[in-house]
């Protein structure tokens, strides 16, 4: 196994880490721990190159040091990208080396699910490391987080309608979804028991004809879901997926979903913004899932109410962060990042 320091100023630490017998390639980055350990999932998926997976890692750990500010919790910043298919690729070896380089650390990152993984990913992974969460077995054992990510947004939607609209009974809504994987479809489920109507979309035609079977829900292509007339927009699949080409085609008056990072770059927060569209900060929107790993960092035995009252506190952050935007007339997106500065740096504030 080769560990090699990654140089990246903003960051408190970034590995590369390699691993040729079992075809381990991939980067750790961690963002910060001013506020406790480093946390955020390991995501595996194909890049381009290790430009791109490296730059993926950077910008989400940096995302996950707002994230668990934003949900009050005494964690840092941190997350895994593996260049490998997870389909094809994925091996009990892989996953093992991967939980080698985790322990490396010493407790710096603690790693979990995120795209690409299983709670039976993180049980291999946990044969080699402790600074695991996310499994499914265990005395503070948390599970797969998508259920509680789901919840936080589903919360976050009936908040962000009733800033943007003033109702909050979501049998007035048309909800269009974009990846119906694990967020995505727990989702679905909660937003068709509150009476929504639901458009979805997904690169995989087996997820769709589910959804569309489970919830009747209509169903459209990729790229045609930016265009569809819905009251909410709920992102559920991969980031930067608002940006300049995609903004102006909106025919929605809010976006809140679960996907990491999906403003493309800090002026759609304001493009969304001028057009009248209200934008839930997804690293405050999707704060569930860190919030039900936390219970397994955090090793709190009363773990379903903990996280029941910081859901409550996550969905009153967002109350308050969409109030003070509103006043101020400036994007959400804006006033969230401002409060975790407040947090992280509270005598510059
Ligand atoms: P997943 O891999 O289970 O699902 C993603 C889905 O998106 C898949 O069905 C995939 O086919 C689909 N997809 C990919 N590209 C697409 C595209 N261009 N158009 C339409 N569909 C596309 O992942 P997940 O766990 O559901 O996570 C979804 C998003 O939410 C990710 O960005 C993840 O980082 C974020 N997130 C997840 C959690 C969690 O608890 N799982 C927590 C916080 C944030």
């Amino acid at each position: 196994m080769k560990i090699t320091a990654v140089d990246a100023p903003e960051h408190a630490q970034v590995v590369r880490v390699a691993d040729a017998p079992s075809g381990l390639l991939g980067f750790i980055a961690v963002h910060s721990t001013q506020l406790g350990p480093a946390a955020g999932g390991v995501r595996m998926r194909r890049y381009d190159n290790e430009t791109a997976a490296l730059d993926d890692a950077l910008r989400l750990s940096r995302g996950m040091t707002y994230k668990n500010a934003a949900a009050g919790l005494p964690l840092g910043g941190g997350k895994a990208v593996i260049i490998a298919d997870p389909a094809k690729d994925k091996s009990p070896e892989l996953l093992r080396a991967f939980g080698r380089a985790v322990d490396s650390l010493n407790g710096q990152y603690w790693t979990a699910e995120d795209m690409g993984m299983t709670p039976g990913d993180m049980a291999e992974i946990g044969t080699e490391t402790r600074y695991v969460a996310g499994l499914a077995n265990g005395a503070f054992a948390s599970g797969d987080p998508s259920p509680i990510t789901a919840r936080g947004i589903f919360n976050a939607i009936v908040t962000t309608a009733r800033h943007r609209f003033g109702w909050k009974d979501l049998r007035k809504a048309t909800v269009s979804v974009q990846g119906l994987g694990h967020v995505g479809y727990h989702l679905c489920s909660l937003l068709t028991a509150a009476g929504a109507k639901l458009i979805v979309t997904d690169i995989d035609p087996e997820h769709v004809a589910r959804i569309a079977r489970e919830f009747s829900a209509r169903a459209f292509g990729p790229d045609e879901i930016f265009a569809v007339e819905a009251d909410i927009f709920a992102p559920c699949a991969i980031g930067a997926i608002l940006n300049e080409t995609t903004i102006p085609m909106l025919k929605t008056g809010v976006v809140v979903g679960g996907a990491n990072n999906q403003l493309a770059t800090d002026q759609d927060g304001q493009r969304l913004h001028d057009r009248g569209i209200l934008f839930a900060p997804d690293f405050v929107a999707n704060g569930g899932g860190i919030i039900n790993v936390a219970t397994e960092i955090l090793q709190i035995s009363n773990g379903e109410a903990w996280v029941a009252s910081r859901l409550e506190a996550l969905d009153q952050t967002m109350d308050r962060i969409l109030s003070r935007a509103s006043a101020m007339n400036v994007s959400p997106n804006q006033v969230a990042e401002d409060i975790v500065r407040e947090i992280l740096h509270p005598k510059a504030a």
